[in-house]
Order: C-alpha cells, then structure tokens, then sequence
C-alpha cells in the first residue's frame, strides 16, 4: 500500500484496495473493527503537493458511553489529504501559503504510505462517543443495573448524591 511518488507518470492513479481489521490498529479498547475496510480514491500529484481523495467504508464495534453494550454501526465516510515533501513544507510555510499544518502531512521519501493514511483517517473518524441506541437510558449509578432492561426504582427511593452537591454548588 505504499505509493511511491517517483515511479508515477500520470498526474493522477486511482486506488481499489480492501484492508483486513487486523491490519489497521486503532490502538483502543472501545473500538474495533469488525469488517473488511473497502477504501477506494485517487492521488493526484502536482507540483508542490499530492492530493489524495477516497471513501473509507467499514464497520465498527464500540461500547455504548451509557451502558457499555457493545454495539456495532457501519463507518462509511470520504476524507481527504494533502502530501508535501519536506522542502516544499518548509519553502510554503516560509511562503505563509495558507496552508493548514493540521490538514497536510509530510512525505518520507517521496512515499505515501496509504494504508497509515487510512488508519488516521478512521481514527478521526471513530466517534468519541457513541450510543446503543438514541434513547438509551445507560447503568443506574447506584446499583450498576442498565436501566434499558430494568426499571430498578433506585431514583425513586433516594436522590443521587452527586446532584445533591451540584444542588449546594448551585446555592454557593
Ligand atoms: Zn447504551
Ligand atoms: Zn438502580
């Protein structure tokens, strides 16, 4: 999966490739990936800088942030980034192009390496939070019961604590 920028002689290749989740590491332990990753996109290589463009469409497996189920939902999204070698990184910034330092990355050697391209790119893209369902009602805090299956009456019998503070707080 890596491209070397020397050996193209069109201004623009295209790219088709499938990824096995082993092969990208998400370094997580909320998130996986369950599927093949299809990646398809083009490269396009200027003068100064090397365009990439592509769709990423996967799945995931992630923890509820409320109840902590496992759930799994498809990641399908389109990216896109920008290559510069280092000299080129260094003659733009002292140029002041409005280049965005967050949106390029630098080239080694000429190579892109695409598949570290995609594994940045689904890590972006992994959503920091992430919910079983829209209504999910997550643990009760005072007895850990996931409230999606049981109603434990915890609530009504006494006030979580943890308001009772942000009640005196509030007063304050
Ligand atoms: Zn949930
Ligand atoms: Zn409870």
């Amino acid at each position: 999966m890596i491209v070397d920028l020397l050996t193209i002689k069109d201004a623009a290749i295209s790219f088709d490739f499938i990824l096995q989740p082993s092969e990208i590491d998400l370094d997580s332990d909320e998130a996986k990936l369950v599927n093949e990753i299809s990646v398809k996109g083009s490269l396009k290589k200027g003068i100064a800088q090397t365009d990439v463009q592509g769709n990423i469409d996967a799945r995931i497996e992630i923890e509820c942030s409320r109840c902590l189920v496992t759930a799994e939902q498809p990641l399908k999204f389109s990216f896109s980034a920008v290559f510069v070698s280092t000299e080129n990184y260094t003659d733009e910034k002292e140029a002041e192009l409005s280049i965005d330092d967050l949106d390029v990355s630098i080239t080694v050697d000429d190579k892109i390496d695409l598949r570290e391209l995609v594994r940045e790119q689904i890590l972006l893209a992994v959503p920091a939070q992430i919910f079983c369902r829209e209504e999910c009602k997550g643990l009760c805090q005072k007895c850990g019961a996931s409230r999606n299956l049981i109603d434990c009456k915890c609530e009504e019998k006494e006030v979580d604590p943890r308001w009772q503070s942000l009640r005196k707080l509030n007063l304050n």
